[in-house]
């Protein structure tokens, strides 16, 4: 196996336009749990951990650009204001050591259903930025990223370079069902994000379909119905739930059923819509 080792992002996108069969690596936690249990066995690996622009997350142009190598831990340590979905999320991915290695880049590399970042950002709209040699950039929204089961919207020649994310408006919860609470795959998950300057909702299913998705339905039932000074109507909130549910797709294996999935993602969209809501009402009110 050959080992790439690149110190710059040209050297890296050179080096995937020459070799595009070569396997990325970031933080590992993936990549080498696949290589361990010989789920493959690539003719090359491109070790992106030498490029250091990676690792960096700045503003630009109002977004949060989040470079894909960041880790975990700093999303949680940095971000918690501006990304406060996304840092919730990265808070209940495995233990200390794998939010320390593990990337929201190889999160989005690795295109898992189950992935723990892929809910919020789509519930807050973030878009990829991935880049090859060739063809410059690509501005992919996450909803269009996820194209399959572990299958991702990049050519074989591209890399991701980074995630931008709108700064929080508004209140934003990720919720994740699994059998304990630390170092596990998410049974489903869901996040939610409130954007009070557009009065519209946000949402990202997570590990109830083949890939992350958004509940259309459910948010275009709040954008319609929502009265964003009054308390939230019990109904209103019982419907989204229902709509929620309605837009996941799940299968039945080893860590749930379909029909448990179905039933607990309608319950966390009830759920972190009333504590968003709460916590928009008792901004407003401050
Ligand atoms: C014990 C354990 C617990 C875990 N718990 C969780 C959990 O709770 N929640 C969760 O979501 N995940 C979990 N994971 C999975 C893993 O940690 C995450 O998916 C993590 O985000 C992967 O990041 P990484 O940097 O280690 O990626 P890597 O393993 O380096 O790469 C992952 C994939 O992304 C590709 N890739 C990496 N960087 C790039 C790039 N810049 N451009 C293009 N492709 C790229 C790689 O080729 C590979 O396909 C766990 C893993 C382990 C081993």
């Amino acid at each position: 196996m050959d080992f790439l080792r690149p110190t710059t992002w040209d050297e890296a996108l050179a080096a995937k336009a020459e070799r595009p069969e070569a396997v990325p690596i970031q933080g590992g936690t993936d990549v080498m749990v696949e290589i361990n249990m010989d789920v493959r066995r690539p003719a090359a690996l491109l070790d992106l951990n030498q490029v250091a622009e990676l690792r960096e997350w700045a503003m630009v142009d109002g977004m949060c650009r989040v470079g894909a190598a960041v880790p975990y831990t700093t999303i949680i340590e940095e971000l918690g204001g501006p990304l406060r979905g996304l840092a919730q999320a990265s808070r209940t991915v495995g233990s200390p050591q794998i939010r320390n290695r593990g990337s929201v880049g190889g999160n989005l590399g690795a295109a898992s259903p189950a992935g723990d970042s892929h809910p919020p950002l789509l519930a807050a709209d973030a878009v990829v930025e991935v880049e090859s040699r060739d063809r410059g950039v690509r501005m992919i929204p996450a909803a269009e990223f996820y194209l399959g089961v572990k299958r991702n919207a990049l050519e074989p020649d591209e890399l991701i370079r980074a995630v931008h994310v709108k700064p929080a408006t508004g209140p934003q919860y990720f919720s994740k069902v699994g059998t304990r609470n630390a170092m596990v795959i998410a049974v489903c998950s869901f996040a939610i994000a409130l954007h009070p300057d557009e009065r519209r909702v946000g949402t990202g299913i997570g590990s109830a379909a083949p890939t992350p998705r958004r509940a259309p339905e459910a948010e275009e039932l709040l954008a319609r119905e929502l009265d964003w000074s009054a308390p939230l109507d019990p109904a209103l909130a019982r419907r989204f739930g229902e709509l929620c549910a309605a837009a996941a797709a799940p299968i039945d294996d080893v860590r749930g059923t379909a029909a448990y999935r179905v039933h607990a993602v309608g319950v966390m969209a009830r759920r972190t819509l009333t504590w968003a809501w709460n916590d928009h009402l008792g901004r407003r009110a401050a």
